[in-house]
């Protein structure tokens, strides 16, 4: 008799620690990882190899694994999407990237997604989702600068700092976002500015936050159009608009120019020195594509600032367009979804005002 009712008090007890944890698996948010390669899945062959190691290696659920402080923050599930380096990301894996997350983030069961990738074009795939998603699900991209086997990596806590970020119903609704290095940037500031070191992401306008043990401090939104708010939409999208960056410096030729027109491009971003100034016997050059339908987008080889439209050029005149603060590989994404949105020049100026 005695026994039985042992047996039964044990057994609500079971029941209980059941039922309370089954509470909190769902309480806690689901963040889904998508991993796409990069360094933070990245491994050396010494503790000491910091800068050489292969990037890519490191599968999504063992980078999961690794992290055992993720299940406090998130119920976290992993999808290998790619296993590259993101200098060989491509426009085909931009939009299967895409149509992905627009999937993910229709699931009612899903609250947030987190994105691995190398950070040499982590800004680009971030740029490219805050333009096409249509979601106020919190999206947050995240590198490392230092592979997962080296001393002192980072990979490990910018991954939890991103699923934190993820889960954060605070975050929703402020665009696509790079979490790395303790800050909350947002995707079309960022930019990375330096090899090497952990502190490579910086956005000239400020960062949008900061997460520090598992806390999250916000300190200003985007002005811009984004997400939500974006006129481009992944789902009615079928490719990017094919769009090349030529980079100036004294003594440039033409080459480069007319190479890329004459393979089909759709309009060149002008990486221009300065103000996105242009050469003068470059001028006609590229008033002579312009005449044969690419566009001319005058951004510029220098961190920051912003090119002035109808200053060192008469833009007004020439028909050209200003990419206004976006740098020039964050200029191609926005012209090649709005040129293959249909966006004629006025369209395309106005669009680098608004994103
Ligand atoms: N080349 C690497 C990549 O972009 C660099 C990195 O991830 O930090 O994939």
């Amino acid at each position: 008799m005695l026994g039985r009712l042992n047996i039964g008090k044990h057994l609500a007890a079971a029941a209980l620690v059941l039922a309370s944890q089954l509470a909190t698996a769902a309480d806690r948010a689901h963040v889904v990882v998508l991993a796409t390669g990069g360094t933070i899945a990245g491994a050396g062959a010494e503790a000491a190899n910091s800068a050489t190691y292969q990037a890519a290696k490191v599968p999504v659920d063992k980078l999961i694994a690794g992290i055992p402080e993720l299940a406090k923050v998130a119920d976290v599930s992993g999808e290998q999407v790619f296993q590259i380096a993101s200098e060989s990301f491509t426009n085909n894996n931009l939009m299967a990237l895409g149509r992905r997350v627009s999937a993910l983030v229709k699931d009612s069961k899903v609250d947030g997604i987190v994105i691995t990738h190398g950070t040499d074009t982590l800004e680009e795939t971030a740029f490219f989702l805050n333009l096409v998603i249509h979601s106020d699900k919190p999206i947050v991209v995240v590198g490392s600068m230092r592979p997962g086997t080296a001393i002192s990596a980072d990979g490990a806590l910018n991954l939890l700092d991103a699923v934190t970020v993820a889960a954060n119903p605070q975050a929703r609704g402020r665009g696509v976002m790079v979490v790395m290095n303790d800050q909350i940037d947002a995707a079309r500031d960022v930019s990375k500015t330096i090899n090497i070191k952990t502190n490579a992401f910086v956005s000239q306008w400020g960062a949008l936050g900061m997460i520090v043990e598992g806390k999250s401090y916000w300190f200003r939104k985007i002005d811009k159009k984004h997400t939500l708010t974006s006129d481009f939409d992944i789902d009615r999208l079928k490719e990017l608009a094919p769009v090349e960056i030529a980079y100036s410096y004294g003594n440039v030729s033409k080459t480069a120019y007319e190479a890329f027109a004459a393979s089909g491009a759709k309009a060149i971003i002008h990486a221009g020195t300065g103000n996105g100034s242009v050469a003068d016997r470059m001028v006609p050059v590229l008033r002579g594509l312009q005449d044969k339908g690419v566009q001319i987008i005058r951004s510029a080889r220098v961190w920051g600032g912003f090119v002035l439209r109808n200053a060192e050029q008469p833009d007004d005149k020439y028909g050209w367009i200003v990419a206004h603060d976006l740098n020039p590989q964050k200029a191609r994404i926005l012209a090649a979804v709005a040129i293959a949105s249909g966006y004629d020049a006025a369209a395309l100026q106005k669009a680098f005002w608004e994103y």
